[in-house]
């Protein structure tokens, strides 16, 4: 690596970071360092038993135009280093990996399958993928699912447009899956327009009540960085104003921005509060940072939770998140309506389109039908409300820590 490079991985460990934030280490890694002196610098977070894939992955080098076939043959390479990392190479091809990744959903591939598809990469996509893969590898062998949009999250905020279209033609993916034709699209923000900053609250209660949520969710996004999720995928909201129950102002909804990492959340301009009013949707916050896609799901769940009496009223607080424990437990036992956590029967509802009404009043009903504070959803995840996000949370963990023990 240069002198020049090094200088500037110094100056971004040691004051960009710190204190310019995530915009301006972007900005500095994108107008500064070449892409060798990236791919090191990420290299330097790496743990010892990732090098070798990593010193593979640096033998090509990192110019989109290598040679082809050296690269394929280094792939092969990649993925016997990474079938080591396992044990050996039976559990690699048991291992599955969900397509699960930006917009796109659909079934999933093999360790083996997903190499091959990664013949079709460029090589700083596939650097970062290689990396990722054996990092969740390396976590705990014992998952059998990895989500791919996990797997890809290395990239989400570098390179979007390049992960995008690594899926966008079902064609690509045709030769691994029996049904290429299974694929959903996922939209991450909601198109919402916003109507200014800072929501005209009734009352100084609610101002405050909106600014406390909003600390809670940063606080509770920060304990997300340790969870195996997509840090992206995660969805916390809170019914704030005491119009709930009546269906009448004041209602807000306190929620995460789409596209953005929840452990690391800027307040406020990442916690938007979403009204409906007169059937008319609007947000306050961040013009750049519109709601999750899950604002409809969210609402009609706050909407049903605050009419179905003292037990449920009090349950203001939404957790949704990808955790592929969770919803690896959910597909093993895809043809039952409930599973086994703990002590609990928690019911396992059919995959609806994410984002709609219909799936937040399927999951309400679900949970007020069964007792059941949390719920999953086939092909999607887990939903956990409680009077309280930290609540919420810790109840998502210990179910992880559970399923995990079984
Ligand atoms: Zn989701």
């Amino acid at each position: 690596m240069g002198v020049l490079s090094k200088t500037w991985l110094l100056i971004l460990d040691k004051f960009i970071i710190p204190f310019g934030g995530e915009m301006a280490r972007k900005w500095v890694r994108k107008r500064f360092l070449t892409p060798r002196a990236l791919f090191q610098l990420q290299e330097g977070e790496l743990q010892e038993h990732q090098r070798r894939t990593l010193e593979i992955l640096n033998s090509l080098g990192l110019r989109p135009a290598n040679n082809r076939a050296a690269t394929q043959s280094a792939i092969s390479e990649i993925g016997i280093a990474l079938s080591e990392l396992l044990g050996h190479d039976a559990e690699a091809e048991n291992r599955r990996f969900g397509i699960n990744f930006l917009q796109r959903y659909t079934g999933d591939m093999t360790i083996v399958e997903l190499m091959r598809y990664l013949q079709k990469m460029d090589l700083r996509t596939l650097a970062s993928v290689v990396k990722s893969v054996s990092k969740e590898l390396c976590e705990d062998p014992a998952v059998r699912l990895i989500s791919t949009r996990d797997v890809f999250s290395g990239l989400v905020q570098q390179a979007e447009v390049a992960c995008q279209k690594l899926l966008q033609d079902a064609n690509l993916i045709k030769q691994y899956l029996d049904h290429p034709k299974d694929v959903r699209v996922y939209q991450e923000a909601s198109p919402l327009g916003c109507k200014g900053i800072d929501a005209p609250t009734h009352s100084v209660a609610e101002q405050r009540e909106i600014r406390e949520a909003q600390m809670q969710m940063k606080r509770v996004g920060r304990d997300t960085a340790r969870q195996r999720c997509s840090r992206t995928h995660i969805v916390m909201s809170v019914a704030i104003g005491s119009g709930w129950a009546s269906g009448r102002s004041p209602r807000y909804m306190v929620i995460t921005a789409g596209n953005t990492d929840k452990s690391n959340l800027l307040i406020p301009s990442h916690t938007p509060v979403v009204v409906c009013e007169d059937g008319q949707w609007g947000y306050y916050g961040d013009p750049d940072a519109g709601p999750s896609s899950e604002i409809r799901s969210h609402w009609t769940m706050h909407e049903r939770l605050a009419g179905a009496g003292p037990e449920w009223s009090g349950c203001r607080w939404i957790f949704h998140a990808h955790l592929v424990d969770l919803i690896d437990l959910s597909r093993r036992h895809s043809l039952l309506s409930s599973v086994r956590i703990g002590d609990r029967d928690v019911p396992n509802l059919d995959w609806t389109l994410h984002g709609t009404p219909t799936l937040g009043e399927q999951i309400a009903q679900a949970m007020t039908q069964h007792s059941s504070r949390v719920v999953l959803v086939k092909e999607h995840g887990p939903w956990f409300v409680a009077p309280d996000l930290g609540t919420a949370f810790q109840s998502a963990m210990d179910a992880v820590n559970t399923v995990r023990q079984l």
